[in-house]
Parts: structure tokens; C-alpha cells; sequence
């Protein structure tokens, strides 16, 4: 094991009755908590507003709540359903930090599923398993949740579901200490055909969006924080010799733009 859990428990509410079936996977979303500060408002936060078991982050591995009894934590019928809930922080600064603690949430989710007697899948059709969130939201009876975490920052990280799913069930790549080949890097599955171009709004002439695209597949860049980290993704996976200047930019009707949608297909996080 490549952890040690410290338990910092709040009783919190028991929901749904055992079995419990599955083990879920979440992201906190938050950019810059680490553990401490999410144990922290674990332990002052209002109970109905959700409940997980496990944070994952900094190296560290606290328990706040106890296993086996239902969380309030999917927003929908498979709350019922969850022996553990596992958050991870988003607040890693380098890539070392990240796989430090992804190695951790991969080891953890798989440890509770065998605990839990639980199956090791990840996102496959069936009940019983360890559930992302974002496939519970897709998937869950009565589903009253909008979240798709951890994808989205897996993602960020360059980790597929494919990835993640093989990271959780056979271990991580970088799993076996002492051994000092460089660790395979996690690699985005699709082409590496990566690039970012932005298009001016119809709307508003002063106004660019900015796109990714990997492969057949492209999605909107929110906001400048966005734009940074898929530039690092770029040189990390693609093309190290990406900056700013390659980016095209095209007015909405650009014949270079429409042929780049046209053979794109958008997807959202
Ligand atoms: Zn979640």
C-alpha cells in the first residue's frame, strides 16, 4: 500500500441499506483546496448539502467519513448504492504532483472495491462497480446531478477513461518503487494531432473564442486558464514546440474554419 489513511470521521447520515454496490469516483472541482482545507470544511459544512468518505490530495489520504453506508454524494438514486466516495483535490501545480496523488486514487478506489467485495470495473454497464460520477449523472436512476468529474480533470492530466479504468484495475504504471525506468507517461488514446484556434464571434468583432482540437474531436476553451493548460497538454502530448503564435485565428466565416468544424465533431465537458 502506498498510502496511510488518517481518519478525521463525522458521523454523517446513513443512506440507502446494504449491500452497497459500488465505490464513485469524484473530482472536488475546486482549483486551488488542498486535503486539509476540504477535511476542514467536511467537518463544518452543512451534512444535506453532500457527503463523501475519502480525499485524496497532497500525498495524503484522509478519511472523513465512515464506509458502508450510502453517501449523499451522486445527487440521485446511486447514492443509495455507494460503499466509499472518493474525492480527489484539482489543485496540482505540476505533474508530479498530480500522479503522486492519482497513483493514490487509483490504489484507494481499487482497495475499497475489494473491501467492499465489490467488482473492479470501472464505468461498465452493471450495477455493481467502481462508478465515476460523471457516469453516475448519465447512468442513475433519478438523476438530479449536473457534475462530470473526474473526467474533465483527468482529462486536463491527459487520462481517458481507458486509461483510468486500466490505471484502477491493474495499477498505475509508475506503481513499482525502486524501479528507475522513466514511468510511462499517461497518453491521450486519440490522435496526437493537437492544436488550439480561435474564432471571432459572430456577435461581437472584438471578441475571439478559443478551440481545442485532438484528433476528430474539438471543444470550446472557456476562459484564459483553459487556454493555458491545453497549451501545456500540446507540448506535452503533440508538439513541444507550441506557443501562442501557431494559433490560427479565423473570422467566424473563414473557409479554414468551417473545413476544421466540419471534420470535428464538438464535445463538452
Ligand atoms: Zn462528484
Amino acid at each position: 500500500m502506498a498510502y496511510t489513511v488518517e481518519r478525521r470521521i463525522r458521523q454523517s447520515p446513513q443512506v440507502g441499506v446494504p449491500p452497497y454496490r459500488q465505490v464513485h469516483a469524484h473530482s472536488t472541482g475546486n482549483p486551488r483546496s488542498t486535503a486539509q482545507n476540504e477535511a476542514d470544511y467536511y467537518h463544518n459544512k452543512n451534512m444535506y448539502l453532500g457527503t463523501f468518505s475519502h480525499i485524496v490530495g497532497n500525498g495524503r489520504v484522509i478519511q472523513v467519513g465512515e464506509v458502508g453506508r450510502g453517501f449523499w454524494d451522486v445527487g440521485g438514486g446511486w447514492n443509495a448504492e455507494a460503499y466509499a466516495a472518493v474525492e480527489m483535490i484539482e489543485s496540482h501545480a505540476t505533474r508530479a504532483e498530480f500522479e503522486r496523488d492519482y497513483k493514490i486514487y487509483c490504489e484507494l478506489l481499487r482497495d475499497l472495491a475489494k473491501q467492499g467485495g465489490i467488482p473492479l470495473t470501472v464505468d461498465d454497464g452493471n450495477l455493481a462497480g467502481i462508478k465515476t460520477h460523471n457516469y453516475c449523472t448519465y447512468h442513475q436512476p433519478n438523476n438530479n446531478s449536473d457534475h462530470i468529474d473526474p473526467n474533465p480533470y483527468l482529462a486536463k492530466w491527459g487520462i481517458s477513461i481507458a486509461q483510468f479504468r486500466k490505471d484502477v484495475c491493474e495499477g498505475t504504471s509508475t506503481s513499482n518503487p525502486g524501479n528507475n525506468e522513466k514511468p510511462e507517461l499517461p497518453q491521450i488514446e486519440e490522435e496526437k494531432n493537437m492544436f488550439i484556434y480561435w474564432k471571432r464571434s459572430k456577435n461581437n468583432n472584438e471578441v475571439f473564442d478559443a478551440f481545442f482540437v485532438n484528433g476528430n474531436k474539438r471543444f470550446h476553451l472557456p476562459n484564459q486558464t483553459w487556454v493555458n493548460e491545453m497549451r501545456e497538454v500540446i507540448k506535452r502530448h503533440s508538439d513541444p514546440t507550441w506557443t501562442a503564435d501557431k494559433e490560427f485565428r479565423y473570422n467566424y466565416d473563414n473557409f479554414g474554419v468551417l473545413g476544421i468544424e466540419k471534420t470535428t465533431e464538438e464535445i463538452g465537458w
